[in-house]
């Protein structure tokens, strides 16, 4: 289970003297998880100064769309949380496309790329992370697009517009999204290193589903292989054998930015910045939320980084609740949901577990894989089952037993179990 402190070491960011003193907060980074620290400050009564720094030009959005409605409906603009009137009606100063390249938090002072510097009483590190880049891929001439940004999404658009054969690389829920929306205008191939689809993060189950759902959209998949060189139009396999595309497109993960964990002094050989479940870090006046974070996954029973739309919301809040010294509840185990087609998959906690249990039939396209450790739930996948997964949500990293012969049956409904 999770220690009070972050490893050895005492949490010591938000003491209470800072949070007492707090009148310049400083939130670097202005996706959804900065923006909704920002805008919960002020809902909470934050009385002191707000500055949002974001490296995008655009105002702060959120990035699903980009990998949904902005690639198949022409007609889509770029959704913003916020139009700018209201930034400015809560007294937000948002400074955007500018970088933080530099802090000394002794003195409590970030500077920006233009050479200004921002002095702060607390600041929370709202990064997001970067997409992965696949360097086997250099010797293309063809389009290749990671999906991050929404110059990203606007380019990916226009190309798969034009039709012809798209290369996916990468089998997860980036590389499946964008194979949605792309089989309605291109041939479409998704390489995948591992297996089978999202071997790590759902069941065989919900794997196979979404394989047969994406074949029968005309998907073709290669497993166990991955990029080794590339020349124009062709892209080499490890397995000797070559795919040609007229656009490339890379969803094999993230990573938190480089260059920040260390300016703050914080460990840089994590996979994320640490936070406690209040959003602190290691780092005096420092707080972090969203994709960048590595936190204690109770159903996980590990430290992992958490990088959903949920996750963002939730920690914002904690980081408010932190730097407004209100209390905040326990954090809802992780949770994130896509929709394909007409599918609609849900994940919450570890899907995978020790063993899992399958509640109905794959066949007929609605069932449910609860995930076990020790016994206890630990987290579930759905497949256009939301109401097991509104029960599930609340089941997951409860300690909660229940015997497989009681789950099994989809006539036993998990919400009585809740309520229970
Ligand atoms: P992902 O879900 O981690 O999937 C990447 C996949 O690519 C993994 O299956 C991985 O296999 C495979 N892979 C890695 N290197 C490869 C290579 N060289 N060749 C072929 N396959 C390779 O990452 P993602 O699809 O890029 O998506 C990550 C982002 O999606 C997150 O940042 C999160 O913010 C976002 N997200 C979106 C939604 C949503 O909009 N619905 C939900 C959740 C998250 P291994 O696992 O074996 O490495």
């Amino acid at each position: 289970m999770q220690p009070n402190i972050l490893g050895d070491v005492t949490v010591s960011s938000c003491d209470q003297d800072s949070r007492r003193m707090a009148k310049r907060v400083v939130i670097v980074g202005a996706g959804q998880a900065g923006a909704r620290v920002a805008l919960g400050l002020r809902s909470a009564r934050f009385s002191g100064s707000i500055t949002l720094i974001g490296a995008e030009p655009h105002l702060p959005y959120e990035r699903p769309q980009l990998s949904k409605e902005m690639l198949t409906d022409p007609t889509r603009s770029l959704q913003f949380i916020k139009a700018v009137e209201d930034w400015r009606a809560a007294e937000i100063d948002l400074r955007l496309g500018s970088a933080v390249i530099g802090a000394d938090p002794k003195a409590r002072v970030v500077a920006l790329a233009g050479g200004e510097e921002l002095p702060y009483d607390l600041l929370v590190l709202a990064t997001g992370t970067i997409a992965r880049q696949c360097a086997e891929l250099v010797g293309l001439t063809v389009p290749v697009h990671v999906v991050r940004t929404a110059e990203d999404a606007a380019a990916i658009r226009e190309k798969l517009a034009q039709g012809g054969k798209v290369l996916i690389v990468g089998g997860g829920i980036i590389g499946l999204e964008v194979a949605a929306a792309a089989t309605k205008t291109c041939d479409v191939t998704v390489i995948e290193a591992g297996a089978r689809l999202f071997e790590r993060g759902i069941p065989a189950e919900a794997a196979a589903h979404l394989e047969r759902l994406h074949a029968e959209n005309g998907v073709r998949f290669r497993y166990g292989v991955r990029p080794v060189s590339s020349v124009g139009r062709d892209t080499t396999l490890s397995d000797g054998s070559v795919e040609s595309a007229d656009l490339v497109i890379v969803g094999i993960g993230v990573e938190p930015p480089r260059g920040i964990a260390e300016m703050f002094g914080l460990p840089k050989e994590s996979p994320g910045l640490r936070v406690n479940d209040n959003a602190m870090t290691e780092c005096s006046g420092v707080l972090a939320v969203g994709d960048a974070t590595e936190q204690f996954s109770r159903c996980h029973d590990r430290w992992m980084r958490i990088e959903t739309w949920a996750n963002a919301n939730q920690q914002a809040a904690a980081a408010v609740a932190t730097i407004m010294g209100t209390s905040q509840p326990a954090a809802p185990p992780p949770w994130f949901w896509t929709d394909q087609y007409d599918m609609n998959m849900q994940v919450v906690g570890d899907g995978i577990g020790e063993e899992t249990v399958l509640r109905g039939d794959p066949a007929s396209g609605r069932f449910t894989v609860v995930a076990l450790r020790g016994g206890e739930i630990v987290g579930g996948t759905t497949i256009n089952a939301s109401k097991d997964m509104a029960a599930l949500r609340r089941l997951a990293g409860r300690g909660v037993q229940l015997k497989r012969s009681i789950i099994e049956d989809p006539s036993n409904s998990l919400k009585q179990v809740v309520s229970a």
